[in-house]
């Protein structure tokens, strides 16, 4: 191994463990601090110094998403230099996420059916949150049948892919319509190729610059914002708030792990033919970024970059496949949602019939669908979950509580679906060129 190499290896190391140290930091401070929630001195530093520390660390990496996901999409494609081939790639990452996700969901159901989170704690029902819930989100609504969760319908979700105005998909972050412009823009340049060398080389000269200032904001502040993003979430939500809900706390993360070791373990093994072990190493830079921001979206560049470099994830795959899987693949979230469901479904006595079950797969996976990355999002999502099978979407405000501290972690098994998934392409890719020459 060469001299920069060793270099850059070990100072991606140091940064892992100095972003590692900052969320474990963090979880203490935090977690101390949510004791003495209500003194001033406590809400000062929470306002003024987590908060500040993470939320700048947070519009950092989010102020490059666009320009790292537009660039690396247009150059990945023209490293793929044959739109059929492009298609195949397509194809085949959406049916593997359509199957993670739907494998997630069931994992997720089974150990909230065999734990029973929900078993003899209806009374949680009545609690005040839910009122609140239902006041501040359906307007008081209480018959789930007038309740409307859906805020978009099949077809509208397949029209709003292509966008109206690139502009205005670049300034709402909107991934899958970034997606589709960059896919034109870089079949253009495929065809045109000869005739436009210049504006190649600039956008690999543009690649550079912002994967510097990426760098760079690794670097210098990803510690230091992982610290605040984590220490003000904690402050807010403590283990106190886990304590009354752990049974639910509980199933959620036995699931992440299980579909996380069991599903991503087979196939980074199994199908890409690589140790796990290696890949988690890789994988670690977006993984902590992951948990602390509980975004992504926001944490595409570090994904990206941690895929491409650590992963030798070709770009032309990891640029495509990943973004794509910030939007439509989360695995995570459909676990939170799966549990979720059958703990309402236990709280209100109702006994889920293998119809209504398959209903969840089927609409947890289709929810994931178009929507963004951002932290709660899953929350809206399991509204219409909930919905589709006749249950009572206020529920939800009894885990909103605790619901920040799952995020981190569902967040962590989003991404690395993603990048699981794009080294199974990745490898597949290889064998198959290998095979031809
Ligand atoms: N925060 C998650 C993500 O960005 C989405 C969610 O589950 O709320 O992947």
């Amino acid at each position: 191994m060469s001299d920069v190499h060793k270099k850059k290896r070990s100072s991606s190391q140091t940064m892992t463990i100095m972003i590692i140290a900052g969320l474990i930091l963090g979880i203490i401070v935090g977690s101390i601090f949510n004791i003495f929630i209500d003194s001033t001195f406590v809400q000062i530093v929470d306002q003024y110094i987590f908060n500040v520390l993470g939320q700048v660390f947070l519009n950092l990496i989010f102020m490059m998403v666009v320009p790292v996901v537009f660039i690396s999409i247009v150059l990945g494609v023209i490293n793929v230099g044959d739109p059929k081939k492009l298609g195949v790639i397509g194809i085949k990452t959406v049916g593997f996420y359509l199957m993670t996700t739907a494998i997630a969901i069931t994992i997720a159901m089974g150990v909230a059916n065999l734990l029973n989170p929900g078993e003899g704690r209806g009374i949680l029902l009545e609690s005040s949150e839910v009122t609140e819930y239902r006041n501040a989100e359906f307007g008081g609504e209480s018959d789930v049948d007038n309740i409307d969760v859906n805020p978009q319908s099949f077809d509208e979700t397949i029209i709003s892919f292509v966008p109206k105005n690139f502009f205005s998909a670049m300034a709402e972050t909107n991934m899958i319509q970034i997606i589709t412009f960059a896919i034109f823009i870089g079949i253009a340049i495929i065809v045109l190729q000869d005739k436009v060398p210049s504006t190649i080389k600039l956008l690999q000269e543009f690649e550079k610059i912002v994967m510097t200032i990426v760098m760079a904001i690794m670097k210098y502040f990803a510690a230091l914002g992982a610290f605040g993003l984590v220490a003000t979430a904690f402050t807010h939500a403590g283990f106190g708030a886990i304590e009354s809900l752990g049974m639910y706390f509980l199933c959620v993360l036995i699931a992440l792990l299980l579909h996380f070791v069991l599903i991503y373990g087979s196939m980074v093994r199994f199908f890409a033919k690589k140790s796990f072990l290696w890949f988690i190493k890789g994988f670690a830079p977006a993984m902590t970024v992951g948990f602390s921001t509980s975004s992504s979206s926001a944490v595409l560049p570090v994904s990206l970059k941690a895929a491409q470099e650590n992963l030798k994830i070709r770009e032309s795959i990891s640029s495509f496949v990943q973004p794509l899987g910030a939007t439509v693949n989360m695995d995570g979230t459909a676990i939170m949602q799966g549990v979720a469901t059958v703990f309402i479904a236990q709280l209100s006595g109702v006994d889920l019939s293998i119809t209504e079950m398959v209903t969840v797969v089927v609409i947890a996976t289709i929810a994931s669908i178009g929507t963004a990355g951002v932290p709660g999002v899953g929350l809206i999502m399991l509204a219409m979950v909930l919905t589709s099978i006749g249950l009572d979407p206020a529920a939800i405000g009894i885990i909103i509580g605790i619901d920040r501290l799952l995020d981190m972690t569902r967040t962590v098994v989003n991404i690395s679906g993603d990048a699981a998934v794009a080294l199974v392409i990745n490898e597949q890719e290889t064998r198959k060129s290998k095979v031809t020459n």
